[in-house]
C-alpha cells in the first residue's frame, strides 16, 4: 500500500494532470481567499511569514525539526511560526499569515491520511485577547469559508455540496478530560496527561458530525508557551477544533505564556534548554503583550471541505513522510 502511494507521488508530474485534483485546488484557492477577506474585514494585517530562524515549534507532537547550516550557525526551517507571532503583536496587534512549515513527521503518519511533512497554516494572533476571543473568531471563519466555498465552487465540489454544511454555532465544547471520558466509553483508552494519539482523535472526530472543540489540554502533553489556567495548576489555557467525520484536528491554539519567570519555568519543567531560544527569551525579559491565537492547517481544510480520503491530494506539490517526490 504505502510503495503504491510511494511511486504514485514520486510521478506527481504525470497525476497532476488528473482534472479531479485541478478541481480540488480552485476550491483551495477559494478557501485562501476567502480566508483573507474574512480576517482583513475583522481588522487583521497579514504579513509575511519566517521561513527560518534560530529557533521554532518544539511542540509538534514526535516530528522532527529540520535543520540547515546557516553560515556555520544551525537553523530551524519553522516547524511553526508561533515564536514570531508573539514577537509582531509588539507592533501589530491583529496579524496573520500563511505559513509554510516544515515537520520531518514519522514515518507511521503515512496511515493516518491527514499528515504532510512540508504544509502551510493560517496563523493569527491577536495580543489581549482571550480563549473565548479567538475560538468565537474561528467559527466564524469557519462558517464563512464553507458558506463561501459552497456558494462559488458548485461545479468543482460536485456531489460534495450536497454532504457538506456550514456548521451551527456555537460549537459544542469537551474539555480535554470529558474527550477522555468519551473515548473510554467508546472503549479508547487514553492515559491522562498525554496527547490525544492519532487513531483515538480520528474515532472521537467520527463520532460527530459537526466540528467540535476540546479544551485545557494538560500541560504535560503541550509545548511551555501556552499559558496556565488561573483556576486549574498543570491545566492550560488552550483548544483544539475537530472536524467531524473523522477528519481529525483542525486547528489548535490558545492563550499564550508573556511572563518571562513563568515562561522560564515552563520551559525548564517540559525539558527544552533555554539556551536554545536566547532572543525569545530576552525578548520576555523586555515584556511582551498577552495574547491568544491560532492556527488553522490549509491542506486539513481542504482535504475536510473536498472530502478527500487523503490529505496529499489537498496539495499541488505533496511531501509525505519518507516519500521523495518532487
Ligand atoms: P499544531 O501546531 O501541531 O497544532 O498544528 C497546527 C495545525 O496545523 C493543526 O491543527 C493542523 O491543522 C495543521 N497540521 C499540523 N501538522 C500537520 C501535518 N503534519 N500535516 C498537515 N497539517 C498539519
Ligand atoms: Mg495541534
Amino acid at each position: 500500500m504505502s510503495s503504491e502511494i510511494s511511486e504514485s507521488l514520486k510521478k506527481r508530474y504525470i497525476t497532476v494532470r488528473d482534472n479531479g485534483l485541478a478541481k480540488i485546488f480552485k476550491v483551495q484557492d477559494e478557501i485562501i481567499s476567502s480566508i483573507r477577506t474574512f480576517l482583513k474585514n475583522e481588522g487583521f494585517i497579514e504579513i509575511l511569514a519566517p521561513i527560518i530562524g534560530p529557533a521554532t515549534d518544539p511542540g509538534i507532537r514526535g516530528a522532527k525539526q529540520a535543520t540547515i547550516d546557516y553560515y556555520g550557525f544551525p537553523f530551524k526551517v519553522m516547524s511553526s511560526m508561533i515564536l514570531y507571532k508573539q514577537m509582531i503583536i509588539t507592533a501589530l496587534p491583529k496579524v496573520f499569515a500563511l505559513s509554510p512549515n516544515i515537520r520531518l513527521e514519522p514515518l507511521e503518519t503515512v496511515r493516518t491520511r491527514r499528515h504532510l511533512t512540508e504544509f502551510r497554516q493560517i496563523d493569527l494572533e491577536v495580543a489581549y485577547a482571550t480563549c473565548e476571543d479567538v475560538m468565537e473568531l474561528g467559527e466564524r471563519m469557519l462558517c464563512h469559508v464553507i458558506a463561501e466555498v459552497k456558494n462559488k465552487c458548485r461545479e468543482e465540489l460536485g456531489d460534495r455540496i450536497k454532504t457538506l454544511k456550514v456548521p451551527k454555532m456555537p460549537f459544542e465544547r469537551y474539555t480535554y478530560r470529558e474527550a477522555l471520558e468519551i473515548l473510554k466509553g467508546a472503549g479508547i483508552n487514553v492515559e491522562y496527561g498525554k496527547e490525544i494519539p492519532w487513531e483515538a482523535e480520528e474515532a472521537i472526530s467520527r463520532m460527530h458530525s459537526e466540528p467540535f472543540w476540546i479544551t485545557n489540554f494538560p500541560a504535560t502533553a503541550r509545548s511551555f508557551y501556552y499559558m496556565e489556567s488561573r483556576e486549574e495548576h498543570g491545566v492550560l489555557e488552550d483548544f483544539d477544533l475537530i472536524y467531524p467525520e473523522g477528519f481529525g484536528e483542525a486547528i489548535s491554539g490558545g492563550e499564550r505564556e508573556y511572563r518571562y519567570d513563568k515562561l522560564l519555568d515552563r520551559m525548564l519543567k517540559s525539558g527544552d534548554n533555554p539556551a536554545d531560544y536566547e532572543w525569545y527569551l530576552d525578548m520576555l525579559r523586555i515584556g511582551i503583550p498577552p495574547s491568544a491565537g491560532f492556527g488553522i492547517g490549509v491542506e486539513r481544510l481542504t482535504r475536510f471541505i473536498c472530502s478527500l480520503e487523503n490529505i496529499w491530494d489537498a496539495v499541488p506539490f505533496p511531501k509525505v513522510a519518507g516519500i521523495p517526490s518532487p
